[in-house]
């Protein structure tokens, strides 16, 4: 139980209710801003504005999966107010407060460093990277089914990377009848992709390996769909990039070329935000209980 912790829930999605669920039924005491749109009420849950909050009481803060933007502003869907973190905000909390974000980028890391707080990215955690994976393969399934006029069956399908998401994503489209080919440049990621039984390619190579391509999907988080990528790819080709903002993919050298290119943020949001939430909602609850447990043990 969380009975004695006091939680800020700042800003987020459909996601964050299940979070907020989930942990107002282990007796935490959650601050909620950002959320005076939505129509539900938590019991144990106090929707606030971000200057009401008394920060010195929080032990712990919440953000949604992608943190803060480069100007330190929260996503809010329930909300029509900028809210914004700062490092200000989080010097006010105690010692011991924790942040809890999906993802980060510079501005979050230096807020927190300046505070002196601690800050968990979700989303570089094996387990949540791997259980979200599933509904990102289900965006992904959708999207593609949504633009193109082709089955995946029988499509030629190339998938940039092999971590937690390109792996998944392979071995769905693969169960769809797709011929899937990967791109990796680790030695064993080549080797998994053959056990996988799809075919694998040298990322050094990939301008010669997507001649053929109908859509092709990357999962790697640098410019890696280049204009000399995208000049190979046929007319016809559809590219998805799941790659966290601005995505790998060289958007207007692909909108010059006539080639439909789509940044595909947050699918497991849009698709399956009841499950993405409860991964998320799952190992937070847990994380939270082991902070609680270390500081008692340490009498704080
Ligand atoms: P991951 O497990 O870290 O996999 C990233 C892959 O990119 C690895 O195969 C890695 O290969 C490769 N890579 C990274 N930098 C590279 C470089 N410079 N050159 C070549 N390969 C490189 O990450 P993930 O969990 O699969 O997530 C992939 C991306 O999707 C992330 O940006 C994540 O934020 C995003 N994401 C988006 C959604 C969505 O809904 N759109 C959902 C989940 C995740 P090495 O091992 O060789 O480095």
């Amino acid at each position: 139980m969380l009975t004695e912790m006091q939680i800020a829930i700042i800003g987020g999605d459909a996601r964050q209710l299940e979070i907020i669920r989930k942990l107002t039924e282990l007796d935490a005491r959650l601050s909620l801003i950002g959320f005076e749109q939505l129509d539900h009420a938590f019991t144990g849950a106090v929707k606030e504005k971000l200057d009401e909050v008394d920060f010195a009481n929080i032990d712990a803060i919440i953000l949604p999966v992608a943190g803060t933007n480069y100007e330190g502003q929260v996503e809010t869907i329930f909300s029509n107010e900028k809210v914004v973190l700062t490092e200000d905000i989080l010097s006010k909390t105690p010692e011991h407060c924790t942040i809890y974000s999906g993802i980060s980028n510079a501005y979050l890391n230096g807020i927190v460093k300046q505070s002196k707080r601690t800050l968990i990215q979700l989303f570089s955690r094996d387990d949540v990277a791997i259980y979200n994976s599933i509904p990102t393969v289900e965006g992904t399934i959708m999207m593609a089914i949504q633009h193109t006029d082709f089955t995946i069956h029988g499509s030629n399908l190339t998938v940039l990377g092999l971590g937690r998401c390109g792996m998944s994503i392979a071995r769905a489209f693969h169960a769809l009848g797709a011929k899937v080919k990967v791109g990796a440049r680790k030695s064993e990621h080549l080797a998994r992709i053959t056990e996988m039984g799809v075919t694998p390619f040298h990322l050094s190579n990939i301008v010669n390996e997507v001649s053929d391509t109908d859509i092709l999907i990357n999962t790697i988080p640098c410019q890696i769909v280049s204009a000399s990528v995208i000049s190979k790819l046929p007319p016809h080709s559809l590219i998805i990039d799941i790659a966290s903002k601005p995505g790998g993919t060289d958007f207007r050298y692909a909108e010059k070329r006539g080639i439909k290119a789509l940044l595909a943020p947050s699918l497991p949001g849009i698709v399956a935000p009841k499950t993405a939430g409860q991964i998320l909602a799952d190992v937070l609850s847990q994380l939270l209980q082991d902070d609680l447990n270390n500081r008692k043990g340490k009498g704080k």
